[in-house]
C-alpha cells in the first residue's frame, strides 16, 4: 500500500540513492578494467622482531591508483572484488607480485633468505576449486622458496568451511609454506579448535593494540592471545603499534614480532629496496634483550 502523499519523500530518497547507486556502480565497472588497466600496486610493511628491531619480513598490501579518484584503500575495493567474483584474478595478481617482488629483492641482497613475504587471503580464493594448484604454479613461475611465503588468513574462513580449509592448508604446509591467522580476536573462531590449523602465527588485531592503554580487559586480551600462542606453539605479530609505550607494553607481554607506523608505514617498493639497504647497513644482532638497536 502506498501511503498517502510521500512524492516529496520519494523524490529526496531517490536523489541520493540515484548518486549512491551510480558512483557505486562506475566504482565496479572501474574495478573490472583495472587489472587489465594494471591499476593496482603493492606496498610492503615490515614485520620486525620486538626484541631486535630487526626486519624478519613484509606484509604486502594491494592498493588501487584509480586515474581520477586517486589511491584507494582495500577496505574500499576488496569487498566489492570479493562480490564481483574478481578477487580471484586479483588475489593471483598479487600473490605473484609479491612474489616476483620477494625474489628480485633476494637476488640483490641475499641477506633475505629467510625473510617472508606475507600475502593476504580471501576467503573466496580458498574457496575456489584450484587453489593450491595455483599457488604451486606461481611458486614454480617465480621461483621462489615457498619458505619465504607466508598466507595469511582470516578467522571467517575457519568458520565457513573448517575442513576443507584444513585439507587446502596441510597441502600447502607440505611445500612449506607457512599461514598466520590474521586479525585475531575479532572473529568468532573457536578456540578448541584452532590447533587443528596449520597455523604458525597469530596476528592480535590492531584494536587490541591501539586500545591496551586505555583499558585493562584489552591488555588482558593481549596477554591471553600470546599464552594461548606459546602454549600451541605458535609466535605472535601485533599488528598496529604507533607508540612507544605500545611497544614497551608488548614486549613485556613477551610478543615476538610487531608491525605498525611506529616502525614503518606501508612503503612502495622502492621505498622498501631504500629501507632494506639502511636496514642491512646497520650490522648484525642477534634476537636477544641485550641488543640495543634502534
Ligand atoms: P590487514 O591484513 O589486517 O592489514 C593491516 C592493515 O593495517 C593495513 O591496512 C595497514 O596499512 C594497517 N596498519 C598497519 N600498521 C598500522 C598502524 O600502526 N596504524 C594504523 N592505523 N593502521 C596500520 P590496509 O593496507 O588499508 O589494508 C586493510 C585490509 O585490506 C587488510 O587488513 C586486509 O584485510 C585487506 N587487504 C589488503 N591487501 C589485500 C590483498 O592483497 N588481498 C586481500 N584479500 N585483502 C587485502
Ligand atoms: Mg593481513
Ligand atoms: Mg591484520
Ligand atoms: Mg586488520
Amino acid at each position: 500500500h502506498v501511503k498517502k502523499n510521500p512524492h516529496s519523500y520519494y523524490q529526496i530518497f531517490n536523489r541520493t540513492m540515484h548518486i549512491h547507486a551510480i558512483s557505486l556502480l562506475q566504482l565496479k565497472n572501474d574495478l573490472r578494467l583495472a587489472l587489465a588497466r594494471q591499476e593496482f600496486e603493492l606496498h610492503y610493511q615490515p614485520i620486525v622482531s620486538l626484541t631486535t628491531k630487526r626486519i624478519n619480513g613484509f606484509e604486502a598490501l594491494v592498493r588501487w591508483r584509480h586515474p581520477v579518484r586517486g589511491l584507494i584503500s582495500p577496505q574500499e575495493f576488496i569487498p566489492l572484488a570479493e562480490e564481483m567474483g574478481l578477487i580471484i584474478f586479483l588475489g593471483l595478481w598479487v600473490l605473484k607480485e609479491a612474489c616476483l617482488q620477494m625474489r628480485a629483492w633476494q637476488l640483490k641482497f641475499p641477506e633475505l633468505a629467510n625473510w617472508k613475504m606475507s600475502v593476504n587471503i580471501s576467503g573466496k580464493q580458498l574457496a575456489h576449486d584450484n587453489f593450491v594448484g595455483q599457488v604451486k604454479r606461481i611458486l614454480q613461475e617465480t621461483e621462489i622458496t615457498p619458505n619465504n611465503l607466508k598466507l595469511e588468513i582470516t578467522e571467517s574462513c575457519l568458520i565457513e568451511d573448517p575442513q576443507s580449509t584444513i585439507t587446502i592448508l596441510q597441502e600447502l604446509k607440505t611445500l612449506g609454506v607457512e599461514f598466520s591467522l590474521d586479525d585475531f580476536g575479532t572473529g568468532y573462531s573457536s578456540l578448541s579448535y584452532l590447533h587443528m590449523f596449520p597455523f604458525t602465527t597469530l596476528k592480535i588485531d590492531r584494536s587490541f593494540v591501539n586500545s591496551m592503554e586505555a583499558s585493562s580487559e584489552k591488555l588482558g586480551i593481549i596477554r591471553a592471545i600470546v599464552t594461548l600462542a606459546s602454549n600451541l606453539g605458535m609466535d605472535v605479530i601485533s599488528e598496529g603499534i604507533e607508540t612507544i609505550n605500545q611497544l614497551a607494553q608488548l614486549k613485556v607481554l613477551k610478543c615476538q614480532y610487531g608491525q605498525g607506523y611506529f616502525f614503518s608505514k606501508p612503503l612502495d617498493s622502492k621505498a622498501i629496496e631504500t629501507l632494506i639497504t639502511t636496514e642491512l647497513a646497520t650490522g648484525n644482532c642477534d634476537e636477544s634483550d641485550s641488543c640495543n638497536n634502534s
